[in-house]
C-alpha cells in the first residue's frame, strides 16, 4: 500500500493544483511537504523520521497549504486531523483535545485565531511560513520520505458532521483511504487529464477524498477555490482558459444555489443555449452527494446543462459505498449499486443486533455476486463491510463496538431499500423514518414530493410526537418569493400525487431551512426549535 504522496514523484512536473495563489506541480507538492515533515519530526524530537501515529491537527485555507500540511503529516508517520476554518473556537478546541493532537499546524491566516487555543491546551504550534506557499523545492530533490509500513497505519481522523449528535472522530487507515480512492477512480474513470473544480470544505470525506485525493491519485489537476462562489463556478465552467474544468462535484444545495444564480443572470436564450452547449461538450462528469438530491433539482440541472447528476451515497465511517453508474442509467432518487470492493446488506430493523440478522438483501460480496435472500422492496437498515470501512471512533471503544454487528458489518443508521436493481436511501432511521398511525413514512420521500409544489422553495419534513398518531408529519417550509401555502392548498395539491397517509398534517413556515455547509439538516434541533421538550 502506498499513500497518495508516494505517487507524486512519478507525476513530476505535471500540474497538480491550481489555487488563488498560483500553480503547483506534483514535485512542488512532494518536496514542500517533505520539508514540512522534517520540521514536524524535529518538533517531536524524532530523528528516526517516524512519529508513529501522533495526531497533527491542521487548519488551512482551501489552497496549497492544506495539501502540504496533510502530506507532511503522513510523511512524518502521523495522523492528519483537518480542522474546519469556519468552526468557532470551542469547536476547534474540542477537536484538538478529543484527538489528543501533539501539534497544531496553522496557515498564516489562522495564526491569531489558534494562538489562544494552543496556549490553553498546551499543544505544540507550527505556523506555516512562506516556504510552504512559494518556497523553492529544488534544494531537496535528492531526499525521499521514509518508507514506512503504511497498510494498517492510521491516516486521518475526520469528524462526522454532527447531524445526529456530537461529532465523532472517525479514524481511517491508509488502507481504508486507498480502498475508497481506488473504488471511485475505477467507477468514475478518473484519468490523468481530468481537471476538477474544488469548492467544498476540506474537513469531510466529500471534499478531502472524492474531490482532492482522487485526482491527486491519478495525476490529474485540482483547481481549488477558496470557497464556493456561484459566479466564479459558472465562470470556470464556461471559461476556455486552461486547465479547463471537466469534472465537478458538490452537495445538492450548491446545485440549487448555482441555479438561483443562473435564473438571475442568464436570462437571454442565446446565453442559455451557449451554457448548455459548453457544459455538454466540455464537462464529462457532475456528481452530487452528502445529502439526498431532490429530484426537481436533478431534473432542472439536466435541462440547464444537459447533465444528469450522478448521485452517490457515503459517510465518514465508510467512505463511499453506493454509486450510480458512469455509463448507463442514473435513476432519479436512487443511489445506484455498491462501489468496487464494497459489500452491502439490508437487514430488518428488529434484528439489527443479532449475529444472524434476517437478511432482506445483499449485494457485492467478495466475488462480486449478488445474493438475494429476501424479497425486493422491503426496507431495512443498511449495513456495509469491506476495506473502505473505518477502524474505530477515536478513543471511543464502546461506540466503536456497538457500531458493528458481531460478524463485522458496520451499521450505517440509514434506512434503505433495494428495488429495480438499485439501492434507494430512505433516510436516517432515527429521524427520517416517521411512524404515524401504523405506517412507516420516509421523510426524504415526502420532501421529494413537496419540492415539486410550485410554491415550495425548500422543505424539511419531521416527525412530531402526537397523542393520536404516535408521530404526525410536519413540513417545515421555505416558500418561494411572494407565495403562500395553506394546509388546505397543500392537501388539494397532494391528492392524487401522494399517498394520503404521507401528506403532512402541519405546515410551519420559515425564512430559511437551517442547513450546515454540507447541506445537511439537524432534524433533532429543528424539532426542538418548534417543540421545545
Ligand atoms: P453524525 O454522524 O455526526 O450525525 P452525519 O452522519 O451527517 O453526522 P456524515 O458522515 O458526514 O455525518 O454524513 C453521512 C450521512 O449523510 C449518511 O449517513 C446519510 O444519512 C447522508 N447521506 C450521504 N449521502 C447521501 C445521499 N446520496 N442520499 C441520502 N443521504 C445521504
Ligand atoms: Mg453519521
Amino acid at each position: 500500500i502506498t499513500p497518495v504522496f508516494t505517487r507524486a514523484l512519478a507525476y513530476g512536473d505535471k500540474l497538480a493544483l491550481v489555487d488563488h495563489r498560483g500553480q503547483y506541480t506534483y514535485k512542488d507538492l512532494y518536496y514542500r511537504s517533505l520539508r514540512l515533515s522534517q520540521e514536524i519530526c524535529k518538533i517531536h524530537n524524532c530523528p528516526s523520521g517516524d512519529i508513529k501515529g501522533e495526531r497533527i491537527s491542521f487548519i488551512c485555507s482551501n489552497d496549497v497549504s492544506y495539501v502540504i500540511a496533510q502530506w507532511a503529516s503522513w510523511m512524518s508517520g502521523g495522523i492528519a486531523v483537518p480542522l474546519y476554518k469556519k468552526h468557532p473556537a470551542p469547536e476547534l478546541e474540542y477537536v484538538i483535545q478529543d484527538s489528543q493532537s501533539s501539534l497544531v499546524i496553522a496557515g498564516h491566516e489562522y495564526v491569531d485565531l489558534l494562538k489562544p487555543i494552543v496556549n490553553k491546551t498546551g499543544v505544540s504550534f507550527l505556523p506555516l511560513t512562506s516556504t510552504v506557499y512559494d518556497g523553492e523545492a529544488d534544494g531537496l530533490t535528492q531526499e525521499r520520505a521514509p518508507q514506512l509500513e503504511w497498510r494498517d497505519r492510521g491516516a486521518m481522523i475526520i469528524y462526522t458532521s454532527g447531524t445526529t449528535g456530537r461529532p465523532k472522530g472517525v479514524l481511517s487507515t491508509h488502507q481504508n483511504l486507498k480502498a475508497v480512492i481506488t473504488g471511485l477512480v475505477d467507477k468514475w474513470a478518473w484519468k490523468k487529464d481530468d481537471v476538477i473544480l474544488h469548492v467544498l470544505p476540506l474537513h469531510h470525506v466529500h471534499g478531502v477524498v472524492n474531490k482532492l485525493l482522487c485526482p491527486l491519485w491519478v495525476g490529474a489537476t485540482c483547481v481549488m477555490l477558496p470557497e464556493f462562489n456561484a459566479k466564479v463556478v459558472w465562470e470556470k465552467f464556461l471559461s476556455s482558459e486552461k486547465p479547463r474544468i471537466n469534472v465537478f462535484m458538490a452537495v445538492p444545495t450548491i446545485y440549487s444555489k448555482l441555479m438561483d444564480y443562473y435564473d438571475k443572470h442568464f436570462t437571454q436564450p442565446h446565453v442559455q443555449d451557449f451554457i448548455r452547449a459548453v457544459c455538454e461538450e466540455k464537462i464529462r462528469l457532475m456528481v452530487s452527494g452528502s445529502a439526498a438530491l431532490p429530484v426537481p433539482v436533478l431534473e432542472r440541472w439536466k435541462k440547464l446543462t444537459g447533465h444528469t447528476l450522478l448521485e452517490r451515497y457515503g459517510m465518514t465511517e465508510i467512505g463511499m459505498a453506493l454509486s450510480n453508474p458512469l455509463k448507463g442509467i442514473r435513476v432519479p432518487g436512487a443511489v445506484g449499486t455498491p462501489l468496487p470492493g464494497v459489500e452491502v446488506r439490508i437487514v430488518s430493523e428488529n434484528s439489527r443486533n443479532e449475529s444472524q440478522p434476517y437478511l432482506i438483501h445483499a449485494q457485492g460480496d467478495q466475488n462480486g455476486t449478488k445474493v438475494t435472500l429476501g424479497s425486493e422492496g422491503r426496507e431495512g437498515e443498511l449495513l456495509v463491510r469491506g476495506p473502505t470501512v473505518f477502524r474505530e471512533y477515536w478513543n471511543k471503544p464502546e461506540e466503536t463496538k456497538s457500531a458493528f454487528t458481531p460478524d463485522g458489518w458496520f451499521k450505517t443508521g440509514d434506512t434503505a431499500v433495494f428495488k429495480d436493481n438499485r439501492y434507494w436511501i430512505m433516510g436516517r432511521t432515527s429521524v427520517d423514518i416517521i411512524k404515524s398511525g401504523g405506517y412507516k413514512i420516509s421523510a426524504l420521500q415526502v420532501e421529494r414530493h413537496l419540492l415539486c409544489h410550485p410554491s415550495i422553495m425548500d422543505v424539511a419534513v419531521i416527525g412530531v410526537p402526537d397523542m393520536t398518531w404516535g408521530q404526525r408529519i410536519t413540513a417545515v417550509v421555505k416558500l418561494r418569493e411572494g407565495q403562500s401555502l395553506s394546509q388546505k392548498d397543500l392537501k388539494e395539491w397532494a391528492r392524487g400525487r401522494m399517498a394520503a397517509y404521507t401528506i403532512p398534517s402541519e405546515i410551519l413556515l420559515v425564512e430559511e431551512i437551517p442547513r450546515n455547509q454540507m447541506g445537511k439538516i439537524n432534524k433533532k434541533d429543528l424539532l426542538k426549535q418548534f417543540y421545545p421538550a
